[in-house]
Protein backbone atom coordinates (compact mmCIF):
# COMPACT_ATOMS: atom_id res chain seq x y z
CA UNK A 1 0.00 0.00 0.00
CA UNK A 2 1.21 3.36 -0.53
CA UNK A 3 -0.31 7.21 -0.22
CA UNK A 4 -1.28 8.48 -3.40
CA UNK A 5 -0.71 12.50 -3.56
CA UNK A 6 -2.82 12.54 -6.74
CA UNK A 7 -6.03 11.18 -4.93
CA UNK A 8 -5.35 11.73 -1.16
CA UNK A 9 -5.82 8.33 -0.45
CA UNK A 10 -4.25 4.96 0.07
CA UNK A 11 -3.81 2.54 -2.64
CA UNK A 12 -2.69 -0.73 -3.13
CA UNK A 13 0.18 -0.52 -6.12
CA UNK A 14 -1.39 -1.14 -9.45
CA UNK A 15 1.97 -1.60 -11.42
CA UNK A 16 0.90 0.24 -13.94
CA UNK A 17 3.97 2.06 -16.00
CA UNK A 18 2.74 5.89 -14.92
CA UNK A 19 2.69 4.95 -11.13
CA UNK A 20 4.99 6.22 -9.18
CA UNK A 21 6.26 5.28 -5.72
CA UNK A 22 8.79 7.57 -4.16
CA UNK A 23 11.60 5.97 -2.05
CA UNK A 24 12.17 8.64 -0.21
CA UNK A 25 8.93 10.06 0.65
CA UNK A 26 6.57 9.00 3.72
CA UNK A 27 3.04 9.90 4.81
CA UNK A 28 1.48 9.00 8.42
CA UNK A 29 -1.75 7.87 8.44
CA UNK A 30 -3.06 7.11 11.83
CA UNK A 31 0.12 6.24 13.25
CA UNK A 32 0.91 3.98 10.13
CA UNK A 33 3.39 4.86 7.23
CA UNK A 34 3.03 4.50 3.88
CA UNK A 35 5.22 5.34 1.04
CA UNK A 36 3.98 8.33 -0.86
CA UNK A 37 2.82 8.17 -4.45
CA UNK A 38 1.29 8.99 -7.43
CA UNK A 39 -1.07 6.62 -9.44
CA UNK A 40 -0.99 7.87 -12.33
CA UNK A 41 1.70 10.36 -14.70
CA UNK A 42 0.86 14.18 -13.54
CA UNK A 43 0.88 16.32 -17.00
CA UNK A 44 3.55 18.16 -17.85
CA UNK A 45 3.08 22.23 -16.94
CA UNK A 46 3.20 22.89 -20.81
CA UNK A 47 0.54 20.51 -21.99
CA UNK A 48 -1.46 21.49 -19.32
CA UNK A 49 -1.59 25.25 -20.34
CA UNK A 50 -2.06 24.32 -24.01
CA UNK A 51 -5.07 22.03 -22.92
CA UNK A 52 -6.42 24.63 -21.08
CA UNK A 53 -6.03 27.29 -23.75
CA UNK A 54 -7.28 25.27 -26.70
ZN1 LIG B 1 -4.33 7.58 -6.92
Amino acid sequence: MYYCIACNKVHPPLSTKNEIIFKTGFHYINSTMYSAGICKAVPEPEELQKSVTA
